[in-house]
């Protein structure tokens, strides 16, 4: 006898293949698949009689169709050519769905492309784009802002060295944080500089005085005088000690 395969293509090594000369099959006993053939239970309603086979044990002999080695390559070739159109298909789609979606926002794609590398989240959008040419109106906007602002931050030039030593210095409160020491606990923040360097270091608490009861921290840009010790990991990056000086330039209010 040739080899045969079932439908998946699991070749089949039983010894019950039975044939009419041109189809093959083997028979196999089942049982309901309820109760698997004990025809009750315990944990069935009607005194524990299966309410599926009504207690028979629902024997019955399962037919499983064989195919020879000719039959299974053609379903094989059917199943294969069904996949190709279906990817045939959805790759159509997807080109018919490119054209409008670009002469709307093909300018925001060719944008976010540019500056993709620098932002993972306009690479994740950008890829989705791709898939389907299709955005929500979130995702769009959600674009939009991530690209201005990753084009901003390609536009500066590059952050010079942090400072060192005693310096004046300007720049604005990119974060701030409570951390706690063995004195108690402080509210630390992240300083932008003019330059794009960045340092870390207290809260004034004449900076919070002058900002008053209204004012946010975070964006607020101001003057300072410090004691700067640089990085030794990053030359863009300094903590301050002992800020005076403070003279605030530009804040924005609480919002109500
Ligand atoms: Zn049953």
């Amino acid at each position: 006898m040739n080899d045969l395969y079932e439908h998946d293509g699991t070749r089949y090594s039983g010894d019950k293949v039975e044939t009419d000369g041109k189809k093959f099959w083997f028979k196999k006993d089942a049982y309901c698949s309820k109760c698997g053939g004990a025809g009750y239970g315990p944990w069935f309603p009607d005194g524990g009689i299966c309410y599926q086979c009504n207690g028979t044990g629902g024997h019955y002999l399962k037919v499983t169709r064989l195919y020879n080695q000719e039959q299974i390559d053609k379903i094989n070739a059917r199943r294969e050519a069904k996949a190709a159109k279906y990817l045939a298909d959805k790759e159509a789609r997807r080109e018919a769905a490119r054209a409008p979606f670009m002469a709307l926002h093909g300018e925001l794609y060719e944008r976010a492309l540019r500056v993709q590398d620098d932002n993972d989240f306009v690479r994740q959008i950008a890829y989705r784009a791709s898939l389907a040419w299709k955005l929500t109106d979130n995702e769009l906007a959600a674009l939009e802002r991530a690209v201005t602002r990753a084009e901003e931050v390609r536009a500066r030039p590059p952050a010079s060295d942090a400072p060192e030593g005693k310096a004046t210095v300007t720049g604005k409160v990119l974060s701030t944080k409570v951390q706690q020491s063995m004195y108690g606990s402080s509210l630390k923040m992240l300083v932008e500089l003019d330059d794009f360097s960045k340092a870390w270091g207290s809260v004034p608490q004449k900076l919070c005085d002058l900002l008053g009861n209204d004012g946010l921290l975070v964006g607020a840009r101001f003057t300072f005088t410090a004691d700067f010790t640089r990085s030794g990991d990053d030359a863009k990056f300094a903590f301050f000690k002992r800020p005076t000086k403070i003279e605030l330039i530009d804040f924005q209010k609480r919002s109500a």
